[in-house]
């Protein structure tokens, strides 16, 4: 649920942070029409402008207002300086490092296969989960993101995008952070990015990546939010798991498994389970079994994800005959399974790496 007008006043100088109606609210209580608010709306979010005073057919009561407000400073726009950009060596990953007003520094992914184009969104300026093998986890946790620095991210790749002549279509929030940590800040981004007269993404259309928090999914689930969810399982037991994923402790697997069935029951939909391929670690075919038998009875689909190597971990990725065989189990067993490829890995794409490369670059100089 977005916070009422009034709480948003307290805590946000952001016009990014307002879903539609409280930019509505907000400028019909500034003396100015509703149709204003449809027009500064599709401004911000249907032409992704960086400065919407740039737009020429603005209404003068329009114009003045934003002018007054944003030179005074009583509200801002959340429109990050980019602070490096890294294609990757085959085109179809480019990595962004933004720089927030506070200067933490956060990643936005953008992927293109298939003629499709993902971008994968932070949440969380660090993260507090502390998966052992994780860039973004190893860093700590340093803050949550308002809404609108998570829609400046999905701005962000719309413009690059659009100068390609290509469309943003699809969204996973598996950047930094954990998303259902800062549960209300993105649920009210989704708001926006969701909004059929901006950003226009279709819920179907976006992955929402959890390491667990159960009751994050629980709250999914009595929402009745339409996103997809996925769960980063990586280990079928709670002595193996708290070990790569300390949340785990917190969160054990019999509660998360029944938080998952209870969604299954809820949403009537799909779960996805990420499992992180780590050599001698998660790979061997008895941990396949073990995960076809905590995921009995629930709809899953199984996607394996060889592990990106950071400097912080010493494990490394399954070998290919380990991974096929892992999939070829899990088939048999009955459930959808993918291996999915490793993306950008000359780009740092496993989410903090490139933040924590451009560290060691710092610290090295
Ligand atoms: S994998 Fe996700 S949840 Fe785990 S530490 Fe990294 S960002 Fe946080």
């Amino acid at each position: 649920m977005a916070l009422p007008l009034n709480d948003v006043k307290m805590n946000s100088r952001s016009l990014h942070d307002l879903t539609f109606d409280q930019m509505t609210a907000l400028l019909v209580s500034e003396g100015l029409a509703s149709l204003h608010a449809k027009t500064l709306w599709s401004t911000l979010h249907f032409r992704s402008l960086a400065d919407p005073l740039s737009r020429e057919d603005l209404s003068p009561p329009l114009r003045r207002w934003l002018v007054s407000n944003l030179s005074s400073g009583t509200w801002t726009l959340d429109v990050p300086p980019l602070n490096l950009d890294v294609p990757s060596g085959d085109g179809l990953t480019r990595k962004s490092l933004l720089k927030l007003t506070d200067n933490q520094e956060i990643e936005t992914v953008i992927m293109s296969y298939d003629g499709r184009h993902t971008a994968c969104i932070s949440t969380q300026a660090g993260c507090a989960m502390g998966c052992v093998f994780c860039a973004t986890g190893q860093m700590g946790f340093v803050r949550h993101l308002r809404p609108g620095e998570i829609v400046a991210q999905v701005h962000h790749a719309r413009r690059v995008l659009v100068e390609q002549g290509k469309r943003l279509r699809n969204l996973v929030f598996m950047g930094m952070g954990e998303p259902l940590h800062n549960y209300d800040a993105v649920m009210t981004a989704l708001d926006i990015i969701t909004h059929t007269s901006g950003i226009n993404i279709g819920p179907s259309k976006v992955s929402i990546s959890t390491v667990g928090v159960v009751p994050g999914i629980l709250r999914l689930a009595e929402e009745g939010r339409p996103y997809n969810l996925a769960v980063s399982l990586h280990a079928a037991t709670d002595e193996e798991r708290s070990a790569i994923v300390p949340a785990n402790q917190r969160w054990p697997l019999p509660d998360l498994l029944a938080a998952c069935r209870s969604y299954n029951a809820q949403t009537g939909r799909r779960i996805f389970f990420a499992w992180t391929l780590i050599h001698g670690v998660n790979d061997t075919p008895e941990h396949a079994q073990r995960v076809a038998e905590l995921l009995r009875g629930l709809d899953a689909h199984v996607n394996l994800i060889p592990l990106n190597r950071t400097e912080g971990y010493e494990g490394v990725e399954s070998a290919e005959e380990a991974a096929n065989e892992f999939h070829r189990l899990l088939q048999e067993a009955g459930y959808p399974c993918t291996i999915r490829q490793r993306r950008g890995i000359d780009v740092a794409a496993g989410c903090g790496q490139l933040k924590a490369e451009k560290q060691r670059r710092r610290q090295a100089a």
